[in-house]
């Protein structure tokens, strides 16, 4: 049985980043500037011999802020409403923000199966990032950096029970 994950999380935290690595092909957009993205992205994922599908939330950038929240709430509520569970991602490197406390907060009550993966934790450069997660009350942060490959192996471990 395969599953299908959403990726959520806010603006630039490397949800494409993570996105692309797992599908192995540019489908999402990835940029320095926020804002290219769009709304829910679908592919086919592999991580080692793991087959699921993944879905990458996006359209979040550019709106103003103002009206960030509510599409930001709608969004990550129809992808978690489509998704066996969801990854939450956070940047190891900023911490833990109010805007992600945001999200912790919808997909609390969502009621939805939350993995929480600190992004862009390289080296050691997530460390504290991780350590402030905890806070989250999501449960044991896994420590991954997208962009360079690290920790999927931890991330492997933890999806493989949705198998
Ligand atoms: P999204 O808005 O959450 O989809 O974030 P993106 O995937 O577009 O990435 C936003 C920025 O973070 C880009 O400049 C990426 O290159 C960068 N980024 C993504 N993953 C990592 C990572 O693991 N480490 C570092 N240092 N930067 C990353
Ligand atoms: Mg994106």
């Amino acid at each position: 049985m395969s599953f299908t994950l959403a990726i959520v999380g806010r603006p630039n935290v490397g949800k494409s980043t993570l996105f692309n690595r797992l599908v192995g092909r540019k489908l999402a957009l990835v940029d320095d500037q926020p804002g290219v993205t769009r709304d829910l992205r679908e592919g086919d994922a592999k991580l080692f011999d793991m087959r699921f599908t993944v879905i990458d939330t996006a359209g979040l950038e550019e709106v103003t802020d103002d009206s960030l929240q509510g599409r930001m709430r709608r969004l990550t509520e129809r992808a978690v409403e489509m998704a066996d569970a969801c990854l939450f991602v956070i940047d190891g490197r900023a911490g833990v923000t109010p805007t992600d406390e945001v999200f912790a907060d919808i997909l609390r009550k969502k009621n939805a199966r939350v993995f929480l993966a600190v992004n862009k934790a390289e080296g050691k450069a997530g460390d504290s990032g991780a350590l402030e997660a905890y806070s989250l009350g999501l449960g044991e942060p896994i420590r991954i950096s997208a962009e360079h490959g690290e920790g999927m192996d931890d991330l492997y471990r933890e999806l493989k029970p949705l198998e």
